[in-house]
């Protein structure tokens, strides 16, 4: 069993007074203290699951935990993961300023993208990220006079399209052959032609692939494993080129509902492993170092979100809704992936579950909803409902929809709340309007 496997975060029970509490913080006095929509993260279940990566995979000696800070980028977390000896995935100058400004060692950082702009790339050589994962040709070249103008060499993986299909929501599928992303195995030698013969300011030190999230399965990674290994073989044969890093991605799954039944860090760590190993001795290669990605199994079962219950509406012979004070601007999944949730109302999470209803949104479109036919007990206007696995992709891809402010984020620890995040205020809402002159 590891962290990801948990539907709710580790330290979640019901205290003395009848409430949900996390982290030794009730969940109803948190509401009241910081008002709602209010992200919570729980830093016990984050530590808990770095440890699970890092106890996995200390079988093979060569092994490198980064964040896929995507999933939840802010300074706190970046400071939480950097203790834990994590390195970085980032993917824009925001999140490069992020981790910097987090106290991050950027040569333990990794960016990632499809179309990095030149002022991010500047950027990148400018703060000394670690390396640069390079996804085509044009940014083979644009990367090359970037690092030419700093009169430095850029140090890259390339990120190659392994061509395989994992069974998950068609949008976060990535390494199918079909993708928008990296370089398909049949161009690779041309890329590292020009590397080698080109671009004097790149070297190029291993391949990277990312096969998608939320993934279920556990023989993917090991038939990517399979194609990185046979990648690097084939270069060192072809070009005598000696590339001693391979960075897998991330992708592995969480439990957002009862049904879901992701497989361990274990599970996926003992593939890895053993396919790495299975494919060194087959080619008769030099162990490379691993990196692995994950960001989603990392942060999400940390995170819940907390909401007032307010207006309902029985439809006639109908469904039941009852809305919450956020929806799709804190939380885009359920629009967006047709994504489950679950949920328990704080301030009686051990009343009968007597009632089917639906929790909708706030937000001005019919397809805010945030959870289809649950079963809670029954709801008064003000209890508060506790929605758990929010940890990654929500706030991270958080909008001002109906211009409303973006929540608050508290770090719960041993009986203590932080404030992480503010609070948006209404004239942060307003801070980047301009009225032109001919109009006041
Ligand atoms: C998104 C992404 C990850 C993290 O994926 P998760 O499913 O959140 O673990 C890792 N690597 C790359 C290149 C990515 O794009």
């Amino acid at each position: 069993m590891s962290t990801n496997q948990s539907l709710k975060p580790l330290t979640l029970q019901t205290n003395a007074g009848g409430n949900l509490q996390i982290g030794g913080c009730d969940m109803v006095e948190l509401a009241n203290k910081y008002n709602t929509p209010l992200y919570i993260l729980d830093e016990y279940t984050i530590r808990s699951i770095c440890n699970d990566y890092k106890t996995a995979f200390k079988a093979y000696p060569k092994v490198n935990m980064m964040y896929a800070s995507k999933a939840l980028c802010t300074q706190a977390v970046s400071a939480i993961l950097a203790d834990e000896g994590f390195g970085f995935d980032v993917v824009s100058a925001g999140e490069i300023y992020t981790v910097y400004k987090g106290g991050v060692d950027m040569s333990k950082v990794v960016f990632n993208g499809n179309n990095k702009s030149f002022e991010e790339l500047n950027l990148a050589m400018q703060y000394g990220v670690g390396r640069i994962s390079v996804d085509n040709f044009f940014e083979l070249s644009l990367l090359n006079e970037v690092a030419k103008s700093h009169n430095k060499i850029a140090d890259i993986l390339l990120r190659i399209t392994p061509g395989i299909e994992c069974h998950t929501h068609e949008y976060i599928q990535t390494g199918h052959l079909d993708s928008k992303f990296g370089f398909d195995l049949t161009r690779i030698d041309e890329a590292v032609e020009l590397i080698l013969e080109q671009y004097r300011n790149l070297k190029l030190h291993g391949l990277h692939a990312h096969i998608g999230s939320q993934i279920f399965e556990t023989t993917i990674y090991s038939d990517e494993i399979d194609i990185l290994i046979k990648e690097l073989a084939r270069l060192d044969e072809k070009f005598g080129l000696k590339l001693d890093e391979i960075n897998i991605g991330g992708g592995l799954g969480v439990k957002y509902t009862e049904n879901d039944m992701p497989p361990s860090t274990y599970d996926i760590a003992d593939k890895i492993i053993t396919s790495l190993n299975k494919n060194i001795q087959k080619y008769g290669i030099e162990a490379p170092a691993l990196f692995i990605e994950p960001g989603r199994s990392i942060i999400s079962t940390a995170g819940v979100t907390l909401y007032t219950l307010g207006s309902s509406k029985q439809v006639p012979h109908g469904k039941k809704y009852h809305a919450v004070d956020g929806g799709m601007a804190d939380n885009a999944r359920p629009s967006m992936y047709q994504a489950e949730y679950s949920a328990q109302i704080a301030n009686k999470p051990d009343a009968e579950n007597s009632c089917e209803v639906t929790i909708a949104g706030r937000f001005c479109e019919s397809g805010d909803i945030l959870i289809k036919n649950i079963k809670l007990p029954e709801i008064e206007e003000g209890d508060i409902l506790c929605v758990y696995n929010t940890g990654a992709y929500n706030y991270s891809m958080a909008s001002n929809y109906n211009r409303v402010q973006k929540p608050a984020m508290i770090l719960v620890n041993n009986g203590q709340d932080d404030l992480i995040i503010k609070r948006e205020t209404l004239d942060d809402i307003i801070s980047h309007d301009i009225i032109p002159q001919r109009l006041k």
